[in-house]
């Protein structure tokens, strides 16, 4: 999943940025509103974390930029403790949930989870297939009961893979989804890592459509 956040308190945005990395999305940051319009336009993104007072566009003409293009990638907004107008001006002008600051990164990474869950159309927060199970929230995957160990862009391929279960991802919306500005992957980087996934899944887990992309079909 790849993650925009548009903030403009360097400390907060340099903390949320390096959480979110951790937690295995590929993350883009923006520091005023300006710039955070121009990569939503141009780049394509399955979540987006908005301060709402940013310099240039604040906060809600971004979002109103957004729905008025028709993008439906869920946003959670940040708004100063105590803004209760914020909240519901945020949430009436399209944004999917909020969070007040001061921020905590535990909770903040729980409402994406949630947040991206349901952008997904499921209700179940762990995510199946055959006997192997992903935990999103512990970041943990089992095959027959038995643990996996996987590197972080491959748990975050093989959550990308199980979201889309039954349907063709193409190399790009794989790409987009693991790389964000500051990564340049590597022409071969995604073979490597589906390489890798098939020895520690089973070579016929995932498919190959030669040209195409990958799918993991239906069980
Ligand atoms: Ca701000």
């Amino acid at each position: 999943m790849r993650l925009l956040i548009a903030e403009d308190d360097p400390q907060l945005g340099d903390g949320l940025t390096v959480g979110l990395r951790q937690d295995g999305y590929a993350v883009d940051w923006v520091k005023d509103g300006v710039a955070a319009d121009l990569a939503l336009k141009t780049e394509t993104y399955d979540l987006l974390v908005l301060d709402l007072g940013l310099p240039r566009l604040d906060g809600m003409g971004v979002l109103a930029h957004l729905r008025e293009r028709g993008q439906a990638l869920p946003v959670l907004i940040l708004t100063a403790r105590d803004a209760t107008g914020d909240k519901i001006a945020g949430l009436d002008a399209g944004a999917d949930d909020y969070l007040v600051k001061p921020v905590s990164l535990d909770e903040l990474a729980a409402r994406v989870r949630a947040l991206a869950r349901r952008a997904a159309g499921r209700a179940q927060p762990l995510l199946r297939h055959g006997d192997l199970v992903l935990d999103p929230a512990a970041r943990e995957v089992t095959l027959a009961g038995a643990p996996v160990e996987l590197s972080t862009r491959e748990f975050s391929l093989l959550q990308m893979l199980l979201e889309n279960a039954g349907r063709v991802m193409t190399r790009a919306q794989l790409e987009a989804s693991l790389y964000g500005w500051r990564d340049e992957p590597d022409s071969n980087a995604l073979e490597v890592h589906i390489h890798h996934l098939r020895k520690k899944l089973g070579a016929e887990r995932i498919k190959t459509l030669r040209g195409i992309g990958y799918t993991l079909p239906k069980p």
